[in-house]
Formats: structure tokens, C-alpha cells, sequence
């Protein structure tokens, strides 16, 4: 396994796209509920939301790079401006409450330090009783389908530049 000392969401972005392609065509049918931002200064983002599939799912995207700048974003504590962040700086750390992050993206992007969720609720390492492929055969960190629109959501918003 890879080990990372700094993941972003660009990078996280980039490996669902090279590793699980399937993920980005699936997240066009997603839909995501509102979007809530919680500026922590100096320079953490955490973004919230959920999306709506077969369930609802919670969505946490967190962000350590954000500076202050010219964009304004409604957040928990009233507005707040801060520069278009660039998703390929700092480190991300994201989770989806879905059984699909669950079981490909949880303890890879655990080990890769791009993980908000305790280490408590870590699946137990796969063993492999079926002859089915391992999901996640590479153990390559990613984002799940309900990430990937997130994350196309914030771009369009002008949140995120260029992924
Ligand atoms: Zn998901």
C-alpha cells in the first residue's frame, strides 16, 4: 500500500476517477440537499451535507488550506469570505455515511490520513470468503459516488477551483 503524508480532494478526486471510473458516470444520477459550511480559522473548512439515493446518506468534506479572500460563503456563524480554495493543496479528510465508501474508501483513506471519522468505526479488515473480486483490490484511497457530486457541486458554486 501507498502511504500518503498529505492526500487532497484533487487527489482523491483523481484516484476515483483512474481506479473506479464507474463511480463518476454513477454520481451524475445523485442528488444533494443543502450545503452547510463551518469555518474553523484559521484555515479549516468543514463542509456538510447529505445526498439522496436508495437512503439518505450524511456527506463531511474537510478542508485544512482555506484562506481569507474575496468569495462570500454563508456559513453556521453568518458570512465569511475566503479565496477560492485550490482542491489539489492541503490535506482532505471525508466521509460518507453509504455501504459503498464504507467498504471501498474506509480504511484506505483512513491509512492515507483522509478520513473524518474515528478510527473506532473502522470496518474490520476484509477477508475474503467469496470468490468475488475485492472491491478495492489496489487499496487505493477515493471518494464514493455521493462525494465525487459534492465535490462537482462545490466547482460549480465557485467554491473549488479547478479540480
Ligand atoms: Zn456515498
Amino acid at each position: 500500500m501507498n502511504l500518503f503524508l498529505e492526500v487532497s480532494l484533487s487527489d482523491l478526486y483523481n484516484s476515483t476517477d483512474t481506479h473506479f471510473p464507474e463511480k463518476i458516470v454513477r454520481s451524475t444520477s445523485v442528488e444533494i440537499g443543502d450545503i452547510t459550511f463551518n469555518f474553523l480559522p484559521p484555515s479549516t473548512l468543514l463542509i456538510r451535507s447529505d445526498a439522496h439515493g436508495e437512503g439518505v446518506y450524511p456527506l463531511t468534506i474537510l478542508l485544512n488550506n482555506v484562506k481569507k479572500g474575496r468569495t462570500t460563503i454563508e456559513t453556521v456563524t453568518g458570512p465569511v469570505k475566503i479565496a477560492k480554495i485550490n482542491p489539489r493543496n492541503g490535506n482532505a479528510q471525508v466521509f460518507c455515511g453509504c455501504t459503498n465508501f464504507a467498504y471501498t474508501c474506509n480504511r484506505q483513506n483512513d491509512a492515507a490520513n483522509s478520513l473524518y471519522d474515528s478510527s473506532r468505526n473502522l470496518r474490520p479488515p476484509y477477508i475474503k470468503t467469496t470468490n468475488r473480486a475485492f472491491l478495492n483490490e489496489g487499496n487505493h484511497p477515493g471518494l464514493c459516488k455521493h462525494l465525487i457530486k459534492l465535490v462537482q457541486e462545490l466547482k460549480n458554486m465557485g467554491v473549488l477551483t479547478k479540480l
